[in-house]
């Protein structure tokens, strides 16, 4: 008996009716005690989703998009409740930029080669499901906008989020699969278990059933996942350097660059970390940042202080990262202007506040003597992470020259860093960018694996 499309539905619809009843208790989508029975959740949704045409997908991922827009504010007070990190202004519009700009099923594209030997597709097909470990940085903008493009692909998640972040970026997939049921999909698109931890992100990179994992995070969880034996898409830490040479705005390179850093108190991994100009234009970058962009001037004893406090015994303190300037000023006893945004001081690229990652608005200025000694100082900072750098400049051949010899994967010219994300500059937008893997900004298509699929000697018509 020839199978119709309508029989097919109904089929999806009662296997559908039955996972919701058997996987999902009420008001916690998505959310397991063991990480095996969220994987098995997980695989039986995939099930479905791979059966579910293009256009299904995308009617979820449209559901999605507006489920974020409802509740952009809470997950941002959420987020930043929660960390303690960041600010809510910035992540409200950093989930704006998640429902607006990751791309859905249009990224899922087709080549095809036709002739007198027939025709050749190489399809963009699903992994299955996918582990993803997510970061405490922007936790829930990371786990809706890797969703998002996991799903297109055809995929389902498993996350195992940082245990610091655990109820916002549950509350994220609670919205994930309620999107979901709402538009005809399945329950569990994307699972997790009540307490991540470093056993369950073990287990499920084990897991016979994962093929593929995606990590977003430092070196840490990177080399962990690249050791794992499984095809790893490693999205790890930065430290980028912002560049500005003779002939730059030095006026809108000092706006650009304080917007850039302190954009959600510093937190994502592309933010412009420390600055390295060339001397001739050192005194007035600072000048117009001080005087036109509320930044601070932190004194030799001043920056003494902080690297005590943020840096204690060396270690990254957290309770500094993502914090205002203002508090961070308080911490070392400093009451400084309501308005301040940034503390800024100039050092040499060894300063222990301009060579570590700090994800805080604290900015170093390093002081190059020419172009090349500029560009020689910013690769160095950058510790050949190959992950973000920033150049001001009007000279195409001092940004070629850069852009070669700091081989990252963001490069913004003349623009804060965030326009890398699509946010005041053109492109998709992304949470994940596999600096260490070298897929870049990770999309839709970059979850999927490539099939081809030949037929010989039919199906060219030309
Ligand atoms: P983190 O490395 O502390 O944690 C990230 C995730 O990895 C968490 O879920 C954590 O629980 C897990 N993890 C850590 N070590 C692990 C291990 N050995 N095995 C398994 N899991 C492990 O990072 P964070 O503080 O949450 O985020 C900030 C860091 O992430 C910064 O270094 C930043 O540059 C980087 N980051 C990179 C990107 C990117 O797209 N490349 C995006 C955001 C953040």
């Amino acid at each position: 008996m020839p199978i119709s499309e309508n029989m097919v539905q109904e089929i999806v619809q009662e296997v559908m009716a039955k996972m919701q009843i058997a996987d999902a208790p009420a008001g916690k989508h998505g959310v397991f005690k063991d990480m095996n029975d969220a994987i098995e959740a997980a695989k039986k949704a995939q099930l479905v989703v791979k059966t579910m045409s293009m256009d299904q997908r995308e009617k979820i991922i449209t559901c999605i998009r507006k489920k974020i827009k409802e509740n952009a504010e809470v997950l941002a007070r959420m987020g930043v409740e929660e960390t303690g990190m960041g600010n809510v202004g910035d992540k409200i519009l950093k989930h704006h930029l998640v429902a607006d700009k990751t791309p859905g099923t249009e990224d899922i594209t087709t080549t095809a080669w036709s002739g007198d030997r027939g025709l050749t597709l190489i399809e963009m097909g699903p992994f299955g499901v996918i582990g993803a470990i997510t970061p405490c940085t922007n936790p829930s903008e990371t786990v809706l906008c890797n969703t998002m493009g996991m799903l297109a692909g055809g995929n389902t998640v498993v996350f195992n989020p940082h245990p610091a972040a655990v109820k916002t970026s549950i509350y994220a997939i609670n919205l994930l699969n309620e999107a979901s049921l709402e538009s005809g999909g399945p329950d569990n698109i994307a699972v997790t278990v009540e307490k991540p931890t470093l056993e369950t992100s073990n287990i499920m990179m084990k897991h016979k059933d994962i093929h593929l994992i995606a990590a977003t995070g430092g070196p840490g969880v990177v080399t962990a996942v690249l050791s794992s034996g499984k095809r790893g898409i490693g999205a790890g830490a930065g430290n980028p350097p912002a560049l500005v040479d003779a002939t730059a705005d030095i006026r809108k390179a000092a706006q650009d660059i304080v917007n850039g850093c302190t954009f959600d108190n510093n937190l994502p991994c592309i933010a412009e970390k420390e600055v390295v100009a060339v001397s001739s234009v050192v005194d007035e970058l600072m000048h117009y940042m001080l005087t036109e962009n509320d930044c601070y001037l932190a004194s030799k004893e001043e920056q003494d202080k902080l690297v005590e406090t943020v840096l204690a015994g060396g270690k990254l303190n957290r309770k500094c990262v993502g914090r205002d300037a203002k508090t961070l000023l308080s911490m070392i006893g400093v009451q400084a202007p309501a308005n301040t945004r940034c503390i800024i001081f100039e050092g040499p690229k060894e300063h222990p506040l301009i060579t570590t990652e700090l994800m805080m608005p604290i900015l170093g200025i390093v002081r190059a003597k020419d172009f090349d000694d500029a560009v020689e100082q910013a690769v160095w900072l950058e510790h050949g992470n190959r992950h973000s750098a920033h150049i001001h400049s009007k000279n195409i051949d001092n940004i070629t020259k850069y852009a070669k010899a700091i081989d990252t994967a963001i490069l913004v010219k003349n623009g804060p860093s965030y326009s890398a994300l699509g946010f005041g500059g053109e492109g998709f937008c992304t949470f994940t960018i596999a600096s260490r893997t070298g897929e870049g900004l990770t999309s839709a298509s970059t979850f999927t694996k490539r099939r081809r699929c030949v037929m010989t000697d039919s199906l060219c018509i030309r």
